[in-house]
């Protein structure tokens, strides 16, 4: 199996938002020196991230907007719908609960069930859902489709709920809790910390002569 970089399918991600832009005040056509403009990477870079997927547009005649976002949004898995759970509704929790972008434009991802384990938490009803305890996990993610789940729990619990989802059948993992999670090879997990954005950030800061290398 050929691999991608990971970098790419992040900036397929940042293409595909600017194709969405561009739709959204009547722009036909681009090209890769104007996306890679917006993007802020090379027009180079953009034709070779494109080039992990086949042949898009027409040389010369650039490509059109609307074809390529629906194709971007097909390599991305988002001309479907996600079912996303969340476990551990503290406060990243609720504030991923309420980030109310999640449904809109073509964001096909949908917030379906919430789970805590503590008793003052279940019952109570967030965006119209119940939190449940995780020991109905099992049962509600297959009732509801359930595809991801956030991991929003102290580190400490973090592995055991990644167990937990993964016994239930979720299909991937957003992890929040600082920590790396074991999981069988057909799941994935995608770690999110804004703590390495941070640190990231004060290296930068501190050696100014260093370009950020995105490739
Ligand atoms: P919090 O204490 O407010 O919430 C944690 C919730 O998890 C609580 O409601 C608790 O009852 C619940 N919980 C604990 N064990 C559980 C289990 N086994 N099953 C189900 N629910 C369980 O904490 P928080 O501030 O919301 O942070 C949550 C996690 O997110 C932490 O690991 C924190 O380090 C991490 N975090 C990550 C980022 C990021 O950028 N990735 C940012 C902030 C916090």
């Amino acid at each position: 199996m050929s691999t991608i970089p990971t970098a790419t399918i992040s900036r397929l991600v940042t293409y595909l938002r600017i194709l969405g832009q561009l739709e959204s005040v009547g722009v036909k056509k681009t090209s890769s020196d104007h996306l890679a403009e917006e993007a802020q990477v090379s027009a180079f870079q953009v034709r070779k991230d494109l080039a992990y997927f086949g042949r898009f547009g027409t040389r010369g005649a650039g490509y059109s907007v609307p074809t390529l976002r629906r194709e971007l949004s097909r390599i991305l898995g988002l001309t479907r719908p996600w079912n996303v759970a969340i476990v551990g509704m503290g406060h990243l929790g609720h504030a991923l609960a309420g980030y109310s972008s999640f449904e809109q434009y073509d964001f096909s991802f949908s917030l379906k069930a919430f789970f805590d384990k503590d008793p003052a938490k279940v019952g109570r009803k967030v965006l119209d859902t119940e939190i449940r305890h995780p020991r109905e996990l099992p049962r509600v993610v297959s009732e509801k489709g359930i595809d991801i789940g956030f991991v929003t729990v102290p580190r400490a619990a973090a592995q055991g709920v990644a167990d937990q989802l993964v016994a239930a059948g979720i299909k991937g993992i957003l992890n929040f809790a600082p920590t790396l999670l074991n999981v069988p090879n057909e799941i994935h997990v995608e770690p999110v910390d804004f703590l390495v954005g941070l640190k990231r950030l004060s290296f930068y800061i501190q050696n100014p002569q260093l370009k950020e290398e995105f490739a």
